[in-house]
């Protein structure tokens, strides 16, 4: 990831949004922080993608507590074909705060 490359925080759900969101604050800054800033970070909600998903580097998804698994199954694939990496916020939170390596070094991984 570098400066200018777009970001899609995606939410499945209208929910109402709070001051320190973690989609709309945490994540963008946890994720600014690692690259180095300019990264282009926007946020979508309910059950359909934006139409310009293709200009995205990196989808990140919600917990999806609203979806059942073929939702969220139907949510993976279509960044899938096109070919977009997907994380949800939780591994990326993890990863963002370097708890990898401890969680991995049970099963050996480095
Ligand atoms: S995790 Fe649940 S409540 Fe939060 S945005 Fe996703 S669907 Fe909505």
């Amino acid at each position: 990831m570098k400066a200018g490359d777009k970001v899609l925080i995606a939410e499945s759900c209208s929910h109402h949004s709070q001051d320190d969101d973690i989609a709309r604050v945490k994540i963008p800054k946890w994720l600014n922080d690692k690259v180095g800033g300019g990264l282009m970070i926007e946020t979508s909600a309910g059950r359909d993608y934006p139409e310009n998903l293709e200009e995205y580097k990196l989808i990140v998804h919600c917990g999806a507590c609203t979806l059942n698994r073929r939702e969220m199954l139907l949510r993976q694939a279509v960044p899938a074909e096109k070919g977009i990496p997907m994380t949800n916020f939780g591994v990326l939170i993890s990863y963002l705060h370097g708890v990898f390596p401890r969680a991995l070094k049970p099963f050996g991984i480095e």
